[in-house]
């Protein structure tokens, strides 16, 4: 959790109104007795305490550091830095983004509640509600991810949670956050948001009406494919007095080496973030003028069915993530050419990594029907619009003509 009284060092406080990027790099806990310009690296599992009544006041009111299942001061960085940039009260790290999405569901779900969510979210999110959660009497009802009419149908009585991710994962649909926001309220649910993609330097979820939003900090925060993180961000009516307890519980509780790379990650981030959507915007230009290409995927092309709502929400970026179909290979229609076609442009890269995850300065080529979305039937995928030809790309730092070279290889010789 966050503590409301951070500072960039012990003898100044942090002025008020500082702008995002500055809060990404000056926002933390004091620095120690050492004045170390870095954040400090806290390697320890017990605090020592200064007399037993203080040691007793501690545990009674779970306040400071006493035991790092419960705080870690670089943990507590990190969190006061992601409230800073989400604009939240508090923030709890977690070890993954999983488990941040388990930490939302024990703190806030009991047996006969019911959630709905988007179909089109990450995988293992879908398993997580509908599997796992499923075993403890949660029931979730899977809907549209653009369509609001039918979030609306499936509210019921026992609804306690909205859950939604924008842009999804491949094919970059967008959902309105504030419109949705407006139906779970009147609904007298939550909405939560899965905002891994985006980032706060994008889109800030709690600013369009959503109360809780969510992170797998292992992606862009992290920013360059080191450690595993994630984290809850809202009201300290949720971060303190509901998911803390639970955490300190279960411990789902972030390393501090891993919260200290995240750290350092944030300080860099918003750059990033702008450097790499600039850059998807380019590639996704150039796929568009590719005649092997048949569709380009990516919020920020004006032919993205909701180009105006990603803007709106997003800063005006489309994101570093797109993806693309690409016509059969020899000129074939069908799933088994349309495979080829895409393996082909896929095994023809010699600069972008060929791997399943995104968020890194390293650009990713994914194939999802065999990796992401493997797991699913052909009818399952041809329903969420995952066809064989389709490639994902997670846009990363090298120059941008060395990317488009690279898919270039594959593309421009489809057809020999
Ligand atoms: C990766 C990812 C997750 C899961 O996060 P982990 O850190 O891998 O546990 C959840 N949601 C989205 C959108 C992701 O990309």
């Amino acid at each position: 959790m966050s503590d409301p009284s951070c500072q960039d060092n012990g003898r100044r406080s942090l002025p008020e109104g500082l702008r995002p990027e500055t809060l990404a790099i000056r926002t933390g806990l004091p620095r120690s007795q050492h004045g170390e310009h870095s954040e400090g690296l806290f390697l320890t599992t017990a605090y020592v305490q200064a007399d037993a009544e203080t040691s007793a006041r501690k545990f009674a009111n779970s306040e400071d550091f006493t035991y790092s299942r419960t705080s870690n001061p670089t943990v507590r960085s990190l969190e006061a830095r992601m409230a800073a940039l989400e604009s939240t009260e508090g923030a709890i790290a977690t070890s993954t983004g999983m488990s941040a999405i388990l930490l939302l569901g024990m703190g806030l779900l009991k047996a006969g509640d019911h959630v709905i969510c988007s179909r089109s979210v990450f995988g293992s999110t879908i398993n997580l509600f509908a599997k796992e959660f499923g075993k403890f009497g949660v029931e979730t009802s899977f809907v549209s991810q653009t369509d609001l009419a039918e979030w609306r149908a499936a509210i019921k009585p026992t609804t306690k949670l909205f859950f939604a991710e924008t842009p999804t994962n491949p094919l970059t649909e967008i959902c309105d956050i504030r419109a949705l926001a407006e139906l779970a309220h009147s609904a007298g649910a939550i909405l939560a948001v899965d905002n891994t993609y985006s980032t706060p330097a994008l889109q800030r979820p709690t600013e369009m009406g959503a109360d809780i939003v969510m992170h797998s900090a292992t992606k862009y925060m992290d920013g360059q494919g080191r450690v595993m993180a994630g984290a809850l961000c809202g009201p300290n009516r949720f971060i303190r007095d509901v998911f803390g307890p639970v955490l300190r519980t279960v411990g789902m509780t972030l390393a501090p080496f891993n919260a200290w790379v995240v750290l350092k990650g944030l300080e860099t981030m918003a750059l990033r973030m702008k450097a790499q959507s600039e850059q998807a915007l380019a590639v996704a230009r150039w796929l568009e003028a590719q005649p092997e290409v048949a569709r380009v995927y990516y919020p920020g092309l004006a032919s993205h069915p909701q180009h105006e709502l990603a803007l709106r929400q997003q800063s005006g970026q489309g994101g570093a993530v797109l993806s693309f179909d690409v016509k059969g290979r020899h000129g074939e229609s069908g799933p088994e050419a349309a495979r080829a076609g895409a393996f082909h442009v896929i095994d023809s890269t010699r600069v972008v990594s060929i791997a399943t995850n995104l968020g890194d300065t390293k650009t990713i080529i994914t194939h999802p029907a065999t990796t992401s979305h493997g797991r699913l039937t052909e009818a399952q995928r041809q329903a969420a619009g995952i066809g064989q030809g389709l490639i994902r790309l997670a846009v990363g730092l090298e120059h941008v003509d060395d990317i488009c070279d690279d898919l270039a290889r594959g593309l421009s010789t489809l057809r020999s």
